[in-house]
């Protein structure tokens, strides 16, 4: 199957769409599309995040991309599983903290995280991302893991969310002290998209520019 090289990125989150962008620099048959330059009310993708798995959630958000674009639409849905906390905060990662006026989301949910470790020694967590493609009534999915440890204080300022309190398996650096390039040659994300490219190709389907 021959189709168009746009795919279109299912999220309002801009840190997502950058990320997405610079592993696509690995796919340059596929032209990644902003949802809000194709969908004129994408507003429908902050609410349909209300399943419990990250295959559902990323179906979801794909399904709402797809019926109102017509385009390819590529979903993810993420989040930070905890050993200690029996699996938390997994799809509820985004959202883990009450919102604070004046606190960035991200900051208000590393230190409820951080106070709710304090009594733990087993420190282990990992990041997990689902992928959906959905392209002409057929959908792919892949998921890609990043298995690691919380530090007890954050270090570095790049990336989002966990990123400065997750010290990856066999790494120095925090995802928040690596360059983009260097967190999205070991990233979950990254782990998922290669997959998700691989099943791509084995299904036969092949971008083309116009
Ligand atoms: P969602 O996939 O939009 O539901 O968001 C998942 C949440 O998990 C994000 O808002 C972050 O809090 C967290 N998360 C997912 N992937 C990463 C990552 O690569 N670095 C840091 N935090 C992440």
């Amino acid at each position: 199957m021959r189709l168009s090289n746009k795919i279109v990125l299912a999220t309002l989150n801009r840190d997502k769409f950058d990320e997405f962008h610079s592993l696509f620099t690995a796919y340059p048959e596929v032209e990644l599309v902003e949802v809000e330059s194709i969908i004129r009310n994408p507003s429908g993708l902050r609410t349909v995040e209300k399943y419990d798995s990250y295959l559902e959630n990323a179906m979801a958000k794909a399904r709402i991309c797809n019926q109102a674009s017509h385009y390819p639409c590529l979903a993810d849905d993420s989040g930070l599983e905890v050993l200690a906390l029996e699996g938390k905060l997994g799809v509820h990662s985004h959202r883990y903290a009450p919102p604070r006026a004046g606190v960035h989301q991200d900051q208000a949910n590393n230190e409820l995280l951080l106070q709710e470790m304090k009594s733990k020694t087993d420190r282990s967590a990992k990041f997990v991302a689902t992928l959906v493609l959905l392209i002409e009534g057929i959908m792919i999915s892949a998921t890609g893991v990043l298995e690691g440890t919380l530090l007890e204080h954050p270090r570095g300022s790049n990336g989002f969310g966990y990123d400065p309190l997750f010290l990856p398996k066999d790494s120095q650096k925090t995802l928040a002290e690596m360059t983009s390039s260097e967190k999205n040659r070991i990233s979950h994300r990254a782990k998922a998209l290669n997959e998700l490219m691989t099943q791509i190709k084995a299904n036969g389907i092949v971008f083309a520019k116009p």
